[in-house]
C-alpha cells in the first residue's frame, strides 16, 4: 500500500549531520549511492527527526495519494480490509479511540459570576484545592460527651484532584515509571502502577503510589499490595472494555519479567476477566481479601470501562465494599488494543459519570464511594467540567504522556517509541531523562492548576468540595433534551 506520510527533505538546507538516520528507531533513513533516502513506508509520524533536525531541513506530510471517491468506503475501510486479507490477523492501535463521536466536554459551558455572588481572586484569596478520597460518613457522628468524631474510613489526600493513571512498567519505560513516581511525590499526587507490578526501586515512592492487581495477578504479593496508599482492582479499561490484556514475550526482559514475576520471553497474557469474579459478590469477596491482608488501613479502588448500565454496574461496587470507583471513558489510551475494540466498544466518560453519580445520589450511597473520572482529559476545563459532573477527581494518561514527550504516533504497540516512553530498547529507554520528565509533568500539573483556580474563582467557589457535582455550574450547548436529561444539565440561556 501507498504509504500515509512523506518525509520531505530540503537538501538546500541539509547539512548532512546524520542524526535523522541515527535518530530513527523505524530505519526510515539509509545511504543508497551515498545519498540520504527514505522509506516513507515505515515512517509512523513521530516527529523526532524533524524535531532533532539542526537546520529545520525536514518536514512530515500527508500523502495525498487518493482513492477513487466514495462517501461509505474510505481509505481506512479499504486499507484495513487489504491488511487483514495479507495477514490474517486482527488489527492492532495504541492510544485512545481517534473516531468523530461526539466530544461532551467540547458542547458544555462553565459558568461565571457577576455583580451578585462576586468571583474570588485567586491571586489575593486563598482557594483550596486539596480533596479526599474514600468513604464518607452519612450524618455527624457524636461521642458520649457530645464531640463529634471525625475518624474515617481509610482517605486518599490530594493537593489537586489530578492523578496519573495506570500504565505498566513494561508497556512503558523504567525512565517513564520514575518520571510519574517522583513527579507524584512532588505535587502530592498519586500515580498508578499498572498491571505489570512495582520495581523495587521505585518502592520508596509508595505514599504516593496506587498498586493495581488486575486479571492477569501479574507482580502481586503482600509487600507490593503494603507498598502503595491504595489498591485498585481493574475490572476494565476504556481503551479496550471486555477484553484482557497481551504484552509480548520479547518485552518480557530483565526487570520486567522480574517485576511481573513470570519467566523471560513468556507472553503476560491478561485474561478478560477475573476468572474468581463472576459476580458483585465474588467482587466483594477480592474487596474484602485485599482489605484484610492489608490490616483494612487502605482504600480499594475498582476501575470499570464506561459501557452500557455503568450506572447499575457502579451501584453495584459500592455496595461490594469499594471505597472509590474509577470509570473509563472511551477516550482513555493505552499501549495496545485491537483497534476495532478500541473505536466501537464503550461509552463516553461524561454520560458515563453524570449517569453513575445520578444513580447513586438517587440510591443514597453516593456518600459510600469516591468517583474518579478518566478516559481522554485533555486540559484543566475538562477537569472542571468532570468536578461538576460528580467525579471526586480525575486520572489523566495520555496528557501525562504527552507532557513527557509522547508525539502522538500511535504507534506504542509496536515497541520502537523514538521517545523512550513505550519502549524497552535500552538505546532509546534513555532518551527520557527522568529528571527532565518528572519536572514536565509537575509544570503540566501545577499549570492546570493554577487555570483550575482561576475558573473556581470566577465561578464565585473557593473550593473543591464546593465545586463536585455542582451541576448548576454547567450549560449545554448544541445537545439534545435526552443528552441534557443525562448530563443533568440546562441548555445556554436557561
Ligand atoms: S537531521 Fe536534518 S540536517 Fe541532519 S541529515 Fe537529517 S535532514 Fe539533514
Ligand atoms: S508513546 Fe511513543 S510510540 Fe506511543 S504514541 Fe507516544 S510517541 Fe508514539
Amino acid at each position: 500500500m501507498y504509504p500515509n506520510y512523506e518525509v520531505i527533505r530540503n537538501e538546500k538546507k541539509c547539512i548532512n549531520c546524520n542524526l535523522c538516520l541515527n535518530q530513527c528507531s523505524n530505519e526510515v533513513f539509509y545511504y543508497e549511492n551515498e545519498e540520504l533516502c527514505s522509506d516513507d513506508s515505515k515512517c509512523v509520524n513521530c516527529h523526532r527527526c524533524v524535531e532533532l533536525c539542526p537546520k529545520r531541513a525536514l518536514k512530515i506530510v500527508k500523502s495525498d495519494h487518493v482513492y477513487k471517491d466514495n462517501n461509505y468506503w474510505t481509505k481506512d475501510d479499504l486499507e484495513d480490509i487489504y491488511r487483514q486479507a495479507n495477514s490474517g490477523g486482527i488489527l492492532l492501535s495504541s492510544m485512545g479511540n481517534p473516531q468523530k463521536y461526539p466530544i461532551y466536554w467540547d458542547k458544555m459551558v462553565i459558568n461565571a459570576s457577576q455583580v451578585t455572588n462576586p468571583s474570588i481572586d485567586p491571586l489575593r484569596e486563598p482557594m483550596e484545592t486539596k480533596t479526599f478520597l474514600g468513604k464518607k460518613s452519612a450524618n455527624i457522628k457524636r461521642d458520649k460527651y457530645g464531640k463529634i468524631i471525625t475518624t474515617q474510613p481509610p482517605q486518599l489526600k490530594l493537593s489537586v484532584p489530578i492523578m496519573f493513571a495506570a500504565m505498566s512498567y513494561g508497556a512503558l519505560s523504567y525512565n517513564s515509571h520514575e518520571s510519574l513516581a517522583r513527579a507524584a511525590t512532588e505535587l502530592d499526587i498519586l500515580y498508578n502502577t499498572g498491571e505489570g507490578g512495582l520495581h523495587k526501586n521505585l518502592y520508596k515512592y509508595g505514599k504516593n503510589t496506587v498498586v493495581q492487581v488486575a486479571s492477569g495477578r501479574f507482580g502481586v504479593h503482600k509487600d507490593y499490595l503494603e507498598a502503595g496508599v491504595a489498591i485498585e482492582i481493574k475490572m476494565g479499561q476504556g481503551a479496550k472494555p471486555g477484553i484482557g490484556g497481551h504484552l509480548p514475550g520479547k518485552k518480557i526482559i530483565g526487570d520486567i519479567s522480574k517485576t511481573r514475576m513470570i519467566p523471560e520471553g513468556s507472553d503476560a497474557i491478561s485474561p478478560a476477566p477475573h476468572h474468581d469474579i463472576y459476580s458483585i459478590e465474588d467482587l466483594r469477596q477480592l474487596v474484602y481479601s485485599l482489605k484484610e491482608a492489608t490490616d483494612y488501613k487502605k482504600p480499594i479502588i475498582v476501575k470499570i470501562a464506561a459501557v452500557h448500565n455503568v450506572s447499575a454496574i457502579a451501584s453495584g461496587i459500592a455496595r461490594s465494599g469499594a471505597d472509590i470507583i474509577s470509570i473509563d471513558g472511551f477516550r482513555g489510551g493505552t499501549g495496545a488494543t485491537p483497534t476495532r475494540i478500541r473505536d466501537n466498544v464503550g461509552i463516553p466518560i461524561e454520560m458515563a459519570l453524570a449517569s453513575v453519580d445520578q444513580r447513586l445520589r438517587e440510591e443514597g450511597i453516593r456518600h459510600t464511594v469516591s468517583l474518579i473520572a478518566s478516559g481522554g482529559i485533555r486540559n484543566s476545563a475538562d477537569i472542571v467540567k468532570a468536578l461538576a459532573l460528580g467525579a471526586d477527581a480525575v486520572y489523566i494518561g495520555t496528557s501525562a504522556m504527552l507532557a513527557l514527550g509522547c508525539h502522538m504516533c500511535r504507534s506504542c504497540h509496536q515497541g520502537n517509541c523514538n521517545w523512550g516512553l513505550a519502549t524497552q530498547n535500552p538505546e532509546l529507554t534513555k532518551r527520557l531523562s527522568i529528571e527532565q520528565g518528572y519536572k514536565n509533568l509537575v509544570n503540566l500539573v501545577r499549570a492546570w492548576e493554577h487555570e483550575i483556580t482561576d475558573m473556581m474563582g470566577g465561578m464565585g467557589i473557593n473550593s473543591i468540595e464546593a465545586l463536585k457535582g455542582n451541576r448548576l455550574m454547567l450549560r449545554g450547548i448544541d445537545l439534545n433534551e435526552k443528552e441534557l436529561q443525562i448530563l443533568g444539565i440546562k441548555y445556554v440561556g436557561e
